[in-house]
């Protein structure tokens, strides 16, 4: 299993960051984590198109994670090369009392944008989620809610040989996201700002490294950096927590698992 940071960032524009997408490559497989704007062009870096993925899993429908979801769509109906694999896409489902859930906002997207971004040459499989296990190929996904807005979700991505990569999306510190990450060989944990800024629904470095040592990972990759974070001592205050390795995440870096 290979992990590729497409984008470390948020949805402030930045030359060194872009928005949050990851990209895995597992067992024949590819899957997007997340697709902000401007990862469909970073994927071709990886080697991936857009008619190669298989599934695309979204941890929440805020814009920095979801933006290329309608570019996706529309490059896949391109008639010189149309994609012609069916396409898994995954998002959260809406969690009472508030918010909607990703079908609800796949069906407005569809309202805006019609035959732009239907399909017509494979289908489209939505699937909500919240507190499942769904195979893709032979790759288990488990999910569970966590603490961000109300579809938010975290996933959990373990191969055949027993590998297991844990993403969170953005979120808040939660005992779901220490049971998700659980002995993980790979925990890719949200880091929005630094020690001393902490906004809610968000962590921190020592927040971080508080989950990761609370859920015994073997690796922490902390990213989804808002821009302080690049003048701050992230790694040191993560590493008073966590005593495992601490990987700050770079654009287009490449973690083996
Ligand atoms: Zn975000
Ligand atoms: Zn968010």
């Amino acid at each position: 299993m290979e992990l590729i940071i497409l984008g470390s960032g948020t949805g402030v524009p930045s030359l060194k960051r872009g928005s949050p997408g990851f990209l895995v490559k597992a067992d024949d497989q590819s899957i997007l984590l997340d697709g902000g704007s401007g990862t469909l062009a970073r994927m071709l870096l990886a080697g991936v198109t857009y008619k190669d993925l298989d599934a695309v899993l979204y941890t929440h429908i805020h814009p920095d994670h979801c933006a290329d979801l309608v570019p996706l769509l529309f490059a896949c109906k391109y008639q010189e090369e149309p994609r012609q694999k069916d396409l898994l896409i995954i998002g959260g489902s809406r969690r009472w009392p508030f918010g909607q859930g990703f079908r609800n906002y796949f069906e407005g997207l569809r309202s805006v944008h019609g035959k732009w971004m239907e399909p017509d040459t494979f289908r489209i499989h939505i699937s909500e989620v919240a507190d499942d296990e769904i195979a893709v190929g032979s790759l288990l996904i488990t999910v569970l809610p966590l603490d961000h807005a109300p579809e938010s979700v975290g996933y959990r991505i373990t191969s055949p040989q027993g590998r297991s990569l844990v993403y969170s999306g953005d979120t808040d510190y939660c005992p779901n996201i220490v049971e998700l990450a659980r002995g993980a060989d790979l925990l890719l944990l949200e880091c929005s700002f630094p020690e001393g800024r902490k906004v809610p629904g968000h962590l921190t470095p020592a927040l971080a490294g508080r989950i990761a040592h609370e859920a015994e990972c073997k690796r922490l990759c902390l990213t989804h950096f808002y821009p302080p974070c690049d003048h701050a001592d992230i790694k040191g205050a993560s590493r008073q927590v966590f005593k495992g390795e601490v990987i700050l995440a770079e654009d287009m870096m490449r973690i083996a698992l």
